[in-house]
């Protein structure tokens, strides 16, 4: 594991790369009572000649830096953030997987270690990434997700954190989530929290919602979405494959009326771990649309296709997003 550590006075200093163990905490450690932590999830992936590569992740260590901006945290700087990346899978080299659909997780993290309780930004910070072998998100293969429609809970305000990647907004989405799967399905999607109208995201995946023209429309960024890095990656792959893509307010009736019109034809999910999911039910309380069918639409199925060929380097890097690590 990667650690380091930030003072006012030291500012970022001691990076080491050290054998995963425990973290030991003192019980007043800081993060632990008023939850000042943000995190990001990236991965590592093989190529056929040996090869070890990046998606993106200067995009990480940008939203790595917008987080901690949100939760008065130190921003690390963007070399440290790579740095830290390159030095654990130099590290890790052995667990790096190769074949179809596996990679290295990277879970870079910082918190307040500072020994206080009271409520004020932690004036010791640390930062560590850890890594574990992944395979597909979906062990069954690739089928359309169910998703369970939250009308009571938002998983994040206005002016509130929803931005940034921080762990109280996932620790907020676990109770909807719960419901979800007392209603017979994988994932929850949130609304804005003000008119309560507004399709925002799922607990940990961006919307895309496939029109019959061809079009594809994501929920604009609202300041309470996560900036997905795939979510931006489609935004020009889709483009690239002759797509206009728009992105703009969706509301749950257009949705809804959509799916059960044609007017929407396709509906994925997209997110480092999931990569591209078509969504299948959309359930609420008292009703459902069915988006899928069991299927996977053709342009689900061409953007993920896309994506992944960039990141296993089966297609060429025409944007420059793949880092050799
Ligand atoms: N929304 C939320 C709430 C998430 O946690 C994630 C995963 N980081 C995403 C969207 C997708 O982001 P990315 O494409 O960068 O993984």
């Amino acid at each position: 594991m990667f650690l380091a550590e930030w003072t006012p006075e030291t500012g970022w200093q001691d990076a080491r790369v050290v054998p995963y163990g425990p973290l030991l905490l003192d019980p007043a450690t800081a993060v632990l009572h008023y939850a000042q932590e943000i995190f990001e999830g990236l991965k590592a992936y093989t190529h056929a000649d040996g090869s070890v590569w990046g998606f993106r992740p200067e995009a990480n260590a940008d939203r790595l830096q917008r987080s901690a901006h949100r939760l008065a945290l130190p921003e690390l700087p963007t070399d440290w953030f790579l740095g830290s990346i390159a030095s654990l899978v130099a590290a890790d080299r052995a667990w790096v997987p190769t074949g179809e659909e596996r990679s290295l997780y990277l879970r870079p993290f910082m918190f307040a270690s500072e020994v206080f309780l009271g409520v004020r930004p932690s004036q010791h910070v640390t930062y560590s990434v850890i890594a574990s072998p992944a395979g597909a998100y979906f062990k069954a293969g690739l089928k359309p997700v169910d998703i369970w429609l939250s009308e009571t809970f938002t998983r994040a305000g206005a002016g509130g954190t929803g931005a940034a990647k921080c762990g109280g907004n996932y620790a907020a989405s676990l109770l909807p989530q719960q419901e979800a799967f007392q209603h017979g399905c994988e994932q929850v999607a949130f609304l804005d929290s003000v008119e309560n109208r507004w399709v925002e995201e799922l607990g940990g995946m961006n919307l895309y919602f496939v029109q019959s023209d061809g079009s594809i429309v994501t929920p604009e960024l609202s300041g309470s979405i996560l900036e997905g890095i795939t979510r931006d990656s489609i935004l020009t792959l889709a483009r690239d494959l002759g797509h206009e893509v728009v992105e703009r307010k969706v509301s749950i009736d257009e949705w809804r009326d959509g799916v059960a019109s044609g007017q929407i034809t396709e509906v994925f999910a997209c997110g480092t771990a999931a990569v591209v999911t078509p969504v299948g039910r959309l359930a609420w309380n008292g009703g459902e649309v069915d988006c899928a069918k069991g299927e996977i639409g053709k342009v689900t199925a061409d953007l993920r296709a896309a994506l992944v060929d960039i990141q296993y380097g089966r297609a060429e890097d025409r944007h420059g997003w793949l880092t050799r690590l």
